[in-house]
């Protein structure tokens, strides 16, 4: 395609959160970024926009209240039009909405009518945090463009191949079904995308190969990806189940819950917040960011270096469950900001897995590099590999494929 092309070939990416809203302008016909960029504190008196134009000149950043979704989308809209960037713009082909939670009804990305809304909604009991934003996001960028397509991605679609015996919990089936309780995964763009991308690192069509992949950021999951096809990952219900991550437990006896209750006296809110936002690293040790704690292991901290520990070895179970659940393995790949960053979170984690045929070179494991790439030795029988997600790109990706499509 050319710029002379009529095609609309821009997608404007959002992904709304309660109090913010981050934002990513694509032309799709050659995948460049023309614009990235962030509202946070929405509904507050600092509320803030950082804007960066990727076509030329300088990053911008306005502070002062931003009363509600609407205010911020226009205010991004008038920062992207100072580039010549304006949602208003014939060349803006659709906009990309990451919606987190999709149930099971929603494998692939779907063009937003009044039904595809009316399902995100019922799906708010499972998603309480995340699906209202994801739909406020929608409403407000429908009112300004009326006439554009838009899309849902949602986090959930990859995982829906889950097979039974793996999205199922074994409780009483009625009572999971009356409730819609199952594992349905979460940060399925990037699993998608990097296992897609894997593939292509070992010069391979995604369904020639099966990968693991260990989305280690904040959150946390992994994935055990057969041919291409998500077969189990480590989130359930909700992002809680799984891994160790920045503030949450990850996986627990659910009898603690009852033993917070009767035993502590706290309430159901009150343990919510403990498992999910005092939890993880931070609960552990103070800190949930992967530098503070190794610059604190370095000087001797025990407690941050309990919580490492604690971190890999559930990193190192799952690593091994999905080996097994798998059969065999191609590549093991590690993605987002632990994954992408810590060398010797990715070095302990293959640790003593020889056997298995996992081993991590030295060298490799610490050159630092934004590009997908390889830190196995040529010996090892399964490749170990970095390889940076981008969700957004993927949700851009899958938009405009929806949108040429004419679905
Ligand atoms: P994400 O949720 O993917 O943005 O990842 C955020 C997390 O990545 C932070 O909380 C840090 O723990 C971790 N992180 C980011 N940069 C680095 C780095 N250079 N070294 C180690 N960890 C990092």
């Amino acid at each position: 395609m050319t710029s002379t092309d009529p095609t609309p070939s821009r997608v404007l990416v959002l992904n709304s959160g309660s109090s913010s809203v981050k934002y990513q302008l694509l032309d799709m016909a050659d995948s460049a970024r023309l614009a990235v960029g962030l509202v946070e504190r929405i509904g507050e008196e600092t509320s803030r926009l950082v804007h960066t134009p990727l076509t030329g000149g300088d990053k911008r950043e306005l502070t002062g209240p931003i009363a509600d979704h609407a205010a911020a989308l226009k205010a991004v809209s008038e920062e992207l039009a100072k580039d010549g960037l304006g949602l208003d713009s014939p060349e803006l082909a659709a906009i990309g909405h990451r919606v987190v939670h999709g149930g099971l009804k929603f494998s692939a990305p779907t063009v937003i009518t009044e039904e595809v809304m009316a399902e995100i909604e019922r799906l708010v009991p499972v998603a309480p945090l995340h699906n209202p934003a994801n739909i406020t996001g929608i409403r407000t960028a429908q009112s300004l463009r009326p006439d554009l397509p838009q899309v849902a991605v949602f986090d959930t679609a990859f995982h829906t191949t889950m097979p039974e015996h793996a999205a199922r919990y074994a409780i009483d089936v009625e009572t999971a079904d009356a409730h819609r309780i199952r594992r349905y995964g979460f940060h399925g763009t990037s699993h998608a995308y990097v296992s897609r991308e894997t593939a292509k690192l070992l010069g391979k069509d995604p369904s020639e190969v099966n990968v693991i992949v260990l989305h280690l950021g904040n959150g946390a999951s992994a994935s055990a990806v057969r041919g291409g096809v998500c077969v189990d990952t480590s989130m359930g219900l909700t992002p809680l189940e799984g891994l160790v991550m920045g503030t949450r437990s990850g996986d627990l006896d659910p009898a603690v819950i009852f033993h917070l209750e009767r035993v502590a006296g706290m309430s159901t809110d009150e343990i919510d917040t403990l498992l999910n936002k005092k939890s993880g690293l931070v609960g552990l040790c103070g800190d949930n960011d992967m530098r503070e704690i190794r610059r604190r292991i370095d000087e001797g901290d025990q407690r941050a270096a309990l919580a490492f520990d604690i971190y890999i070895h559930r990193l190192k179970k799952y690593i091994g469950a999905y080996y097994a659940v798998l059969g065999k393995v191609d590549a093991v790949a590690f993605t987002a900001g632990v994954g992408e960053n810590a060398a010797p979170v990715r070095e302990a984690a293959v640790l003593g897995l020889e056997e298995l045929g996992l081993a991590v070179d030295g060298e490799l494991n610490a050159v630092r590099s934004d590009a997908p790439r390889l830190i196995s030795p040529e010996y090892a029988r399964v490749a170990v590999a970095v390889v940076p997600t981008d969700e957004e790109l993927e949700i851009a990706t899958q938009t405009y494929a929806l949108v040429r499509s004419g679905a």
